[in-house]
């Protein structure tokens, strides 16, 4: 067990010297997780094999799945990446500091532990004022995977990360709720055309805006097929998996509440203590069963940013199934039901 020293700061009043302690420890190879706009981080020097290593084992992570290393000046990025082509300047300079990850070619100062062997390396700029700040006060590029225990769903509040991670690593910042609830788009931009690796707080219609044309890895699109191979290695895990068994229900709203109700039914007389994760529009449908509100239909930004929260709260309520409505798949809907048909582990009902 290690000591973990939890340092809460204001992000609105940020206090320097608090947040000088947290950057001591990243500077001298410790690991300290921090909140972000996206999820909470676990962050150790990004150049630091050793340092690196205890991300891995704190999290129980499997060493083939990269990190991202965040940054919080643009200036940082040079020393990590071979070349920076012209799309991605325009994307920096468009949508940094903020949630979109770039893959880009390795310098040799990035430690292979950082990028699971790969020669490509993905790097990213942070917006929230205490992510940012922490990195600069470390002098240090930080690698930074989201601090949760590997397998579970990702953290958005310092609750999250104090009953995953405290006595796993040296510090733990605490700074509120993280606003998006999703992790960051991953583009990687090594080839011609652009492709999304993983769907995030940046939408596919964000970036062809800005870039034209954008790919997206078969991997996320047919999310039925577990045996298509990604090419961002993380996404072959079970990942944000409560510790109920998820299942989605997809089809016209209608059925999807009605096929619910029908399940919820057979599941209680089967003896289940059944979940059900509904949204505004809907949760007064239900007859019974735990119902949780996920957010509004008419604004998935709030689904994106409740959905963690919401799957670690069934399981405080101990339910042994969570029967999940599904959303569309536009805009951050498309990272909201990527992260869903994990954490289902692809189960799927279609009504
Ligand atoms: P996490 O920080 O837990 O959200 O995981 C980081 C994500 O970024 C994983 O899905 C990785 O597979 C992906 N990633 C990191 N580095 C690379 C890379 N060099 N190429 C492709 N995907 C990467
Ligand atoms: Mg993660």
């Amino acid at each position: 067990m290690k000591n973990t020293e939890i340092i809460r700061i204001n992000k609105e009043n940020i206090d320097l010297e608090k947040l000088q302690k947290a950057a001591d420890i990243l500077k001298k190879g410790g690991i300290v997780a921090f909140p972000t706009e996206t999820v909470y981080g676990l962050g150790a020097n990004a150049l630091d094999e050793d340092a690196v290593k205890k991300i891995f084992k704190a999290k129980g992570r499997p060493s083939d799945n990269p990190l991202i290393i965040h940054i919080s000046e643009i200036e940082d990025i040079k020393k990590l990446v071979l070349e920076i082509p012209k799309k991605a300047e325009v994307l920096m300079e468009k949508f940094w500091p903020g949630p979109l990850t770039l893959i880009f070619k390795k310098s040799h100062i990035v430690p292979g532990i950082t990028t699971a062997g790969l020669d490509t390396v993905a790097v990213r700029m942070p917006s929230h004022p205490v992510a940012k700040l922490l990195i600069k006060l470390s002098r240090v590029p930080v690698a930074a995977p989201s601090a949760n225990l590997s397998g579970k769903p990702s953290p958005t509040k310092e609750e999250h990360v104090i009953k995953d991670l405290k006595g796993r690593v040296d510090g733990i910042v605490c700074g509120g709720d993280a606003a998006i609830g999703v992790e960051s788009t991953v583009l990687d931009i090594t080839s011609d055309v652009p492709m999304i690796l993983r769907p995030g707080g940046v939408t596919k219609e964000n970036l062809e805006d800005v870039i034209g044309s954008v790919k997206v890895d078969p991997a996320i699109l047919v999310k039925a097929d577990p045996d298509l191979v990604p090419k961002s290695p993380g996404m072959k895990y079970t990942h944000y998996s409560p510790d109920a068994e998820v299942i989605l229900i997809k089809g016209d709203l209608e059925d999807i509440t009605k096929e619910i109700e029908k399940m919820r039914r057979a599941k209680e007389e089967e003896g289940h203590r059944v979940g059900i994760m509904a949204t505004e529009e809907t949760k007064e449908r239900y007859a019974g069963g735990i119902v949780i509100s996920v957010g509004s239909r008419s604004n998935p930004e709030t689904i994106a940013a409740n959905l963690f929260k919401v799957l670690r709260e069934f399981d405080e309520k101990k339910v042994d199934i969570i029967l999940a409505e599904t959303i569309e798949e536009t805009g951050v809907g498309h990272a909201v039901m990527n992260r869903l048909t994990k954490a289902a582990g692809y189960k799927i009902v279609r009504v």
